[in-house]
């Protein structure tokens, strides 16, 4: 079947006048109220310091834009500074007060988007996203590691016997496939103990997500047809994904390209677990004798809303000793690893990281659990630096349940 495409203009504005156009409403909501109240949340803005990147300024501007008072190229390199984190879009008066009665939430996240694909239209490209989006294309995949491919991208499944296609397809993020490769191993061991089919997805290539959200809005539509049309071919109904990226991909960007014609299911893995967990299909046994907290990835909690199954699944093992931070919920912090920033401005990342890193330290806890195999980088680079493990949820309840997994950085 032909996968029609809908239009998706918000987040691929043609010239400058029409992303005014689209934000302008927006833009002047956040320039009148100016208590910045995002100042309190921005990761980025927390290490930079520079208002250049907080949202008020990404808003300004539009404002500036409209009144003729700048070029886009002269403000288009500062979207670059974002994780596309969220938490000023929860923060803001406007969606906080404002919202519930004229149903109106502020939206940066896809302010920067814009921004960034406009920028990228216009040639005012962030030399590091084209490279790193030029390798995604050459090789199908992202530039995780040296070597990428579609063969290598299955490595990590080679002591399981799955088999290719079925009704259900696990996507595994490039992060995972090539780097992370105890999170796949993880996941798959728990779904044969639980005694549900899962097959590999024949010929998988990146989401496109990180394109998308780098401004490559063409790279990142053309990755999408050819997944969908992959997992037509292997029939596949349901796709189980592990990456919280790939879950804002596939459940917000998909059905954004396809419309009506998008007919799979995409289903959270640990949301899976944690339901099996719960019908007592899988039950942690093993002790993990330790003290952990848990780093809630932002588009698992902040864009989601998903903080309680993770919670649960914590409690569900034997042993472990869980402390929550001050800052639960939606409220949390940001390890850095979102929105390209890791590969544009790698030493606010790392900066990021360490600081996340600290306040586990100041619970005096022995590990991180996160679920987002894109802050497990950064959040193990930090912890490295003072001694602190850093752990996949899924890993954990693995471990738990008996699975012969090694994950580095980890002693039993
Ligand atoms: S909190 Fe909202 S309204 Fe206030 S400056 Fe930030 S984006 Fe603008
Ligand atoms: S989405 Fe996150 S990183 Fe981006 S401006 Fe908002 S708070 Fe800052």
């Amino acid at each position: 079947m032909d996968i029609q495409h809908r239009s998706d203009d918000a987040a691929r504005p043609a010239t400058d006048e029409a992303f005014v156009e689209s934000w302008r409403n927006a833009a002047y909501n956040c320039y009148s109220s100016g208590h910045k109240f995002c100042r309190e949340v921005c990761p980025v803005y927390q290490v930079t310091r520079d208002e250049t990147y907080l949202p008020t300024a990404f808003h300004a501007n539009i404002v500036a834009m409209e009144q003729g008072l700048v070029e886009f190229e002269d403000v288009a390199r500062d979207y670059v500074n974002c994780t596309m984190c969220g938490a000023c879009e929860l923060r803001c008066p406007n969606t906080l007060f404002v919202g519930d009665f004229y149903r109106f939430r502020t939206r940066t996240v896809d302010v920067v988007r814009a921004a960034r694909t406009l920028a990228v239209d216009r040639g005012v490209e962030e030399p590091a996203w084209s490279a790193w989006n030029a390798a995604t294309d050459r090789d199908r995949h992202e530039p995780v590691v040296a070597e990428v491919g579609v063969e290598l991208s299955r490595a990590w499944a080679s002591s399981f016997d799955l088999p290719f296609g079925g009704d259900t397809v696990l996507f595994v993020d490039c992060e995972a496939a090539f780097y992370r490769t105890s999170l796949p191993q993880a996941v798959a061991w728990l779904f044969k103990a639980a005694g549900e089919p899962i097959g590999l997805q024949p010929e998988p290539w990146c989401c496109g997500g990180p394109a998308a959200e780098m401004g490559y809005a063409d790279q990142a539509r053309r990755f999408a047809e050819h997944n969908v049309a992959d997992w037509r071919r292997a029939g596949a109904r349901r796709i189980v994904v592990l990456d919280p990226h790939d879950y804002i991909s596939f459940t917000e960007d998909y059905p954004r390209y396809f419309g009506d014609d998008y007919d799979v299911e995409v289903v959270l893995a640990l949301d899976l677990v944690a339901g099996w967990v719960r019908e007592g299909r899988l039950t942690p046994t093993l002790p993990i004798n330790t003290r952990v907290t848990y780093h809630d990835p932002c588009r698992l909690n902040k864009r989601k809303g998903i903080w309680v199954e993770p919670r649960a699944l914590l409690a569900s093992i034997p042993g472990l000793e869980f402390v929550d931070e001050d800052r639960v919920t939606q409220w949390s912090y940001c390890s850095g690893g979102g929105g390209g920033l890791a590969i544009a401005r790698p030493e606010v990342t790392a900066e990021l990281s360490r600081r996340r890193v600290a306040r586990a330290a100041d619970l005096e806890v022995n590990a991180v659990v996160t679920a987002c195999p894109w802050a497990e980088r950064p959040l193990s680079n930090a912890g490295a630096e003072r001694g602190m493990a850093v752990i996949d949820l899924l890993e954990l309840v693995a471990i738990s349940c008996g699975a012969p997994i090694e994950v580095p950085g980890w002693v039993r």
